[in-house]
């Protein structure tokens, strides 16, 4: 089990005392699953610095590229040789704000594995999609075209996230969430065969601390990805809390 935070475009130097909750706290909880934080890159050296190994870091996206004439944009080495172990790619943001296609998150993908990241790859529906009743189709669609050959469980972690429930409150209800998780193993297996054993699925999408135990508990639910929660120590530690042990 994993539980990510994803803080987004959020954060300053001061956001360490965060940090530095999250660290206290996980010494005294002994969590039952592996924690996580995609600060902004800004932070992520001086987060492993702070956070001295207590709990991975990782970036929020990274360059198809390891370097070169990109202004702007961040290589996964990068990421890698800040303190990160993984990156998330193919977050709904970023196809939506960024146009970002199937091909170039698979792309994405492939750069952090060869810097040696692990990729979460995130996948979901519109509520239009939804409401169409095309949820699963365009999952599968998004699986097949975001997740590189060579994809296993040491290097990668799909996180369903439904666009619709992305920072609104809104979760879809835990049949379906747990209707989705198998369609997800289902398309993996048969796309990856033995590749696709044990590679954690994660659920996002207005996660926290009131119903994280109910959706953590439901099958083929690996963990979570965490927006909003992750932001303030005391609800992410909730969250991981919530986590039963085996
Ligand atoms: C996210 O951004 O990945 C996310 C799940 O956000 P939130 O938890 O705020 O819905």
């Amino acid at each position: 089990m994993l539980i990510a935070g994803n803080w987004k475009m959020n954060g300053l130097s001061a956001s360490a005392g965060e940090l530095t909750a999250l660290k206290e706290g996980l010494a005294q909880t002994l969590p039952a699953c592996e924690v996580l934080i995609c600060p902004p890159a800004t932070l992520i050296a001086q987060a492993a610095w702070h956070v001295k190994g207590a709990f991975a870091l990782g970036g929020q996206d990274c360059h198809t590229k390891d370097k070169g004439a990109f202004t702007g944009d961040i290589s996964a080495e990068m990421l890698k040789d800040a303190g990160a172990s993984y990156v998330i790619v193919g977050h709904s943001e970023r196809r939506q704000y960024r146009g970002e296609s199937d091909a170039l998150v698979a792309a994405k993908a492939q750069a952090a594995w060869r810097a040696g990241l692990k990729a979460i790859i995130c996948i979901g529906e519109s509520l239009a999609e939804r409401d169409a009743g095309t949820a699963t189709h365009i999952c599968s669609s998004q699986l097949d075209g975001s997740v590189p050959e060579g994809a296993t469980a040491a290097n990668t972690v799909i996180a369903y996230e439904p666009v619709w429930a992305i920072g609104t409150g809104r979760t879809p209800t835990s049949p379906d969430i747990a209707a989705m998780h198998a369609h997800i193993r289902a398309c993996l297996t048969a796309r990856l065969g033995e590749g696709a054993k044990g590679m954690l699925i994660l659920y996002g999408g207005s996660v926290n601390p009131g119903n994280s135990a109910e959706i953590l508990s439901l099958p083929e639910v690996g963990g979570a990805l965490v927006g909003g929660a992750s932001l303030k120590a005391t609800d992410f530690l909730k969250i991981i809390v919530s986590v039963k042990r085996p």
